[in-house]
């Protein structure tokens, strides 16, 4: 295999994606993926079904996406911000504990959502958006977003957010996320790798200062996403100057979300060399699987 591709950050129906675990496998397999992780947000739901569909000679790096809070590095506000972890244990007590918590804590902030746009006249409602979600699964304004276009107020998921669910919109409303912090060290201690995701995806709100990315480094941070579709170019150099400078693992993703998103699987990639350096960073005994 020359120029394998690898692709580590991607959602399936386990949370805001739109295809199912084993869709998303097959997805990624007619793209040409030798390499896939499994992304959701705050859940790993999604594991076995993608595991049981793996084609022969795909390799799967189970993984998840943690709802996290950071310092802004600059004043006293605080960020949310996406962990990824790969690698860990699955059933490690603190992220079972507290993946659980993000998803009660989702169901409640969106039903809060609906709420309000319900009070101001939208025609949504809790049983419409929350029909199509599997049982467990991580809901997101991105199901929110989808109950907006089926009901004919927005053209596209794209537009729901710019217009009406954005960070600081009236109809938002926030959720509890874990100190970035807490995440990192969460995931170390389960075995696995942890990744700063899309830490400058700039037109989803506020970002960090490189000095947090610097300082999470230090503090048992193993890589940082550089190539990924909110990455202006500008910022990509920034980033890569960065990992280069603390040691950290550069990596390239797409962020794949089904149809909630416009970026295909694999738009952006990860180099062998990287997977390899992370995957030598996550402790022995869980695997990348091979179909
Ligand atoms: P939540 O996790 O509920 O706060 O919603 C954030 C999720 O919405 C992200 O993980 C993205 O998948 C998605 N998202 C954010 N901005 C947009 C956008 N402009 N268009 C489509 N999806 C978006
Ligand atoms: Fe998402
Ligand atoms: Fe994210
Ligand atoms: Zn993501």
């Amino acid at each position: 295999m020359a120029h394998p591709r690898i692709d580590l950050h991607t959602h399936s129906t386990a949370s805001d994606g739109t295809d199912p675990p084993a869709g998303l496998v097959r997805t990624a397999a007619a793209a040409g993926v030798d390499v896939l992780a499994i992304t959701d947000h705050d859940t790993t739901g999604g594991w076995d079904e993608a595991v049981a569909a793996l084609p022969a000679g795909m390799r799967l790096v189970r993984g998840a996406e943690f709802s996290c809070v950071s310092p802004t590095g600059r004043d006293d506000a605080e960020v949310s911000v996406h962990l990824l972890g790969y690698l860990f244990d699955p059933t490690h007590e603190a992220i079972v504990a507290e993946q659980a918590r993000l998803r009660e804590e989702r169901h409640h902030r969106l039903v809060g959502m609906i709420d309000k746009m319900a009070g101001a006249g939208y025609p949504v409602d809790v049983e419409t958006v929350f029909a199509h979600l599997p049982d467990g699964a991580a809901a997101g304004r991105p199901h929110l977003a989808r109950a907006l276009v089926a009901a004919g107020v927005v053209g596209s998921v794209d537009e729901a957010f710019a217009t009406l669910l954005y960070t600081g919109s009236p109809f938002y409303v926030a959720k509890t996320d874990t100190p970035v912090r807490v995440a990192v060290e969460m995931v170390r201690a389960a075995g696995g790798v942890a990744v700063f995701a899309h830490p400058l995806a700039r037109k989803r709100g506020r970002v960090v200062e490189p000095s947090v990315i610097a300082e999470l480094a230090a503090a048992g941070l193993g890589g940082v996403e550089v190539d990924h579709p909110d990455h202006a170019p500008e910022d990509r150099e920034l980033l890569r100057a960065l990992a280069a400078d603390t040691g950290l693992v550069a990596t390239g993703s797409s962020d794949y979300h089904g149809t909630n998103k416009t970026t295909p699987i694999a738009a952006e990639t990860t180099s062998p060399d990287a997977l390899d350096a992370l995957v030598a960073r996550a402790a022995d005994g869980i695997e990348v699987l091979v179909g």
